[in-house]
């Protein structure tokens, strides 16, 4: 047996770049035992799964003491379809940041550069460390949207991936077709644009473009997607990228084998299938999100454009105070302490609960 040396071999070697990594915070749970309680504090959607999806789970669950199809062939082949892409340019994962997270294995590392706007989606920083690449981030504009031209500026050598947010967590707002055009226009070919559309389904401004248009003829694009959000499977951890090759055939060399569950797969194709009577349900929390924003602007709350399953309500200083008050009454939202707090449309009642103390809230 070898003897170890010195004296810190207590402890096993980590790489260096996992230091001051930023923990996820996940939405806060409802309060167990309150009155009422609802959690709008992580961007789910509030409906049960559609019967159909229920029972495709279920069938597949029966046979868990297998692998899972690795390549998941038959969900592949349903989104090729779908969108009119070569199912070589699918590539699936655990969620959209499990993609993600493969995306940024796949092209960066230590000595390189990440561009995404900030405040933005709090994966892409630990994502961003977790790969060993430098985070590069370009403030938002005053109304709360993506500065592309600053973001376009911040282009250096050592760019090797650039986030596009759209609609943008959490603040809501989207970039419009010509603006985002004319930034891919400016975009190095060998730097890789990501743009993730978690929130695509809940978009209505027709001048906010469909990513996978974009994708098309820009080998440097990719589009992320997720059945987490609007889909409704946000605990079965499945979400895919649309992206050329070699990107996507990189994505299925750094993804985990076996990442995505026979569960997952399934329930995603019956998802997929029973698209009338899901969209039915996003037209609803639309309609809901619309109420609520429009309630927010009559009680004299300054709101930005929403265009996903959440507003945002920029508090500053008094955030923490505004979701302990939430909480109080039964609602639990997201604050980022010192900058604004996400809410998420859930069920009517809880949205009314939440307007109902915006409403009591002194502004
Ligand atoms: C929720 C979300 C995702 C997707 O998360 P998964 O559950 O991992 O698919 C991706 N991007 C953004 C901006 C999100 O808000």
């Amino acid at each position: 047996m070898s003897e170890t040396s010195g004296t810190s071999a207590s402890t096993p070697k980590l790489r260096a770049e996992l230091d001051g990594v930023p923990t996820y915070k996940p939405g806060k749970p409802a309060a167990a035992g309150g009155p009422v309680a609802f959690k709008l504090s992580s961007n789910e959607n509030p409906y049960p799964p559609l019967p159909g999806v229920m029972e495709s789970a279920l069938a597949a669950a029966a046979n868990f003491n297998r692998y899972p199809d690795m390549a998941c062939t038959a969900l592949s082949a349903e989104l090729a379809d779908r969108f009119g892409v070569p199912v070589s340019h699918i590539a699936t994962g655990t969620g959209s940041v499990g993609v993600a997270q493969s995306l940024l294995q796949a092209t960066s590392g230590p000595g390189d550069e990440v561009i995404y706007a900030w405040r933005s989606f709090e994966a892409y920083p630990i994502i961003t460390q977790i790969s060993g690449a430098t985070s590069v981030q370009v403030p938002l504009k005053d109304d709360e949207t993506h500065d592309l031209d600053a973001m376009a500026e911040a282009i250096t050598e050592r760019t090797r991936l650039i986030f596009v947010c759209n609609p943008n967590n959490p603040t809501g707002t989207a970039v419009r077709r010509a603006e985002l055009e004319r930034f891919l226009d400016q975009v190095p070919s060998d730097v890789l644009v990501v743009i993730d559309e978690a929130y695509k389904e809940f978009v209505r401004d027709i001048d906010i473009p469909d990513g996978v248009e974009l994708y098309r003829d820009r080998p440097n694009v990719a589009v992320l997607r997720t059945f987490s959000k609007a889909y409704g499977l946000a605990g079965l951890r499945v979400g895919f990228a649309i992206a050329h090759e070699p990107v996507a055939a990189a994505l299925r060399k750094t993804a985990v084998p076996f990442g995505v569950s026979q569960v997952a797969q399934d329930a995603a194709v019956a998802s997929l299938r029973a698209e009338d009577e899901l969209l039915g349900r996003v037209g609803s929390l639309v309609a809901e999100r619309e109420r609520v924003r429009a309630g927010l602007v009559a009680q004299g709350w300054t709101v930005p454009d929403a265009q996903a399953n959440f507003v945002w309500l920029r508090l500053g200083e008094r955030t923490m105070e505004f979701a302990a008050e939430c909480e109080r009454h039964g609602v639990v939202v997201r604050p980022f302490a010192g900058e604004g707090v996400r809410v998420t449309i859930g069920e009517t009642e809880a949205n009314d609960l939440f307007l109902k103390v915006t409403e009591g809230f002194r502004k």
